[in-house]
């Protein structure tokens, strides 16, 4: 099969709009993971999944009119558990309900467990052209701590023919592990950086209510680094991979210049996007509104009412100006770029409060670029929830 020629469109700094379909499976389930996805022990039945995405597609095309796609994500779940035949029909179904310009960015997620170098070249032909691997950790002790069914010899495996086959590659990695020294996460990210590409994806550990690990934390058998060894490790990540020319482009994300994630920017710069899929959430403006959309859940029941009503959605919420603009905050401030100003006036109705604004600036918490945008500064991005917190009211 010949591989799609492909060459990045240009990021032209508009939100864009981005469609995100989500595969609910997973071979195992994680024990820190809240994310929707679910283990099943008979196989899947692919073929109805696809029709249901694309039926669901026809549907949120109808809310969000004629667009023009700027990116494509397909994410989990392990989309990578998809056959190539499944991924080409949603692309093509994608392409039937939106313009779908040829060198856009379409990413999938692909788990180091379940590559193999066929079905890698079969994503490929679909159209698929940038993975995002989970690789989590460079060492076995770690993978296994975090429930992981690969091993670092599977992540180097995957990284070596994600490399060889896709345009564009990054991976994730977790960090603040317990018991995780600056010293050894150091010497693991320059690892890392050595794989790399040119985008990393770099998150702390999270303890999810309802996860396995919120339990043991809760009972004292799984303690994480405190605040301020979290610090220290997110400092050290920041320093590292700017020097090593892939500085932070937002808060947990690393690239260089140009080869940020666009369907991520879209998200973050507050831009439309459809979601497909089981528990996938959208934002779609329609006439004068901007409706936050969520679908159900559990795989069966979206399935079901999908083939029922045309669509799995729960929710469809109108959303108020206030809200959106509180929104586009909490996602823009997590950007380098930060947000924009007259963008937030013209949703909130007003300026950020002057004195609230000031404390911030004279703590070194955010800093303005001209008149124009207002970004966190690398201290204000360790307590970021606060900084929105004190801004959105
Ligand atoms: S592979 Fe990813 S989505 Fe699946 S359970 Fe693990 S963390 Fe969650």
């Amino acid at each position: 099969m010949a591989e799609p020629a492909y060459s990045l469109l240009p990021d032209t700094g508009e939100p864009g709009f981005g469609v995100y379909v989500h595969w609910p499976f997973c071979a195992a389930k994680c024990p820190y993971c809240d994310f929707n996805s679910h283990v099943r022990h008979q196989p899947v039945d692919q073929e109805r999944f696809a029709a249901a995405f694309l039926k669901e597609m026809a549907t949120m095309r109808q809310f969000s009119g004629p667009k023009v796609v700027t990116s494509v994500f397909l994410g989990g779940g392990t989309p990578s558990l998809m056959k190539p035949e499944t991924v080409a029909a949603i692309l093509d179904g994608i392409a039937r309900h939106w313009h779908m310009p040829d060198g856009i960015e379409i990413t999938m997620e692909a788990n180091p467990s379940s590559v193999e170098a066929t079905r890698f070249r079969g994503y490929r032909a679909a159209g698929v052209n940038r993975v995002s691997l989970g690789v989590q950790a460079l060492n076995d002790r770690d993978l296994k701590f975090l429930g992981r069914l690969h091993d670092v010899e599977d992540a180097l495996k995957a990284i070596r023919l994600a490399r060889e086959i896709f345009p564009r590659m990054s991976f994730d990695l977790i960090y603040a592990r317990p018991e995780q020294t600056v010293e050894a996460w150091e010497q693991e990210l320059r690892q890392a950086i050595s794989y790399a590409v040119d985008h990393l994806s770099l998150y702390q550990l999270t303890i999810e209510e309802g996860t396995p690990f919120f339990g043991l934390h809760r009972a004292g058998k799984l303690i994480v680094p405190d605040g301020d060894q979290s610090a220290l490790l997110y400092e050290a990540t920041q320093e590292i991979t700017a020097r090593e020319g892939l500085p932070a482009y937002e808060v947990s994300n690393h690239a260089r210049p140009g080869a940020e994630s666009r369907h991520n920017l879209t998200y973050w710069r507050y831009g439309d996007y459809a979601g497909i899929g089981p528990g996938a959430h959208g934002r779609l403006s329609h006439g004068a509104n901007r409706i936050a959309t969520a679908t159900e859940r559990k795989p069966e029941s979206w399935l079901e009412m999908v083939e029922r009503d045309g669509h799995g959605m729960i929710d469809q919420e109108i959303l108020g100006y206030e809200e959106q603009a509180d929104e586009l905050l909490l996602m823009g401030l997590r950007l380098k770029e930060g947000v924009d100003l007259a963008r937030w006036q013209e949703l909130s109705g007003r300026d950020p409060d002057p004195r609230r604004e000031e404390t911030l600036l004279e703590h070194g918490f955010i800093e303005r670029l001209g008149n124009s945008r207002l970004r966190c500064t690398p201290s204000g991005m360790l307590i970021l929830d606060a900084v929105v917190a004190d801004l959105a009211c």
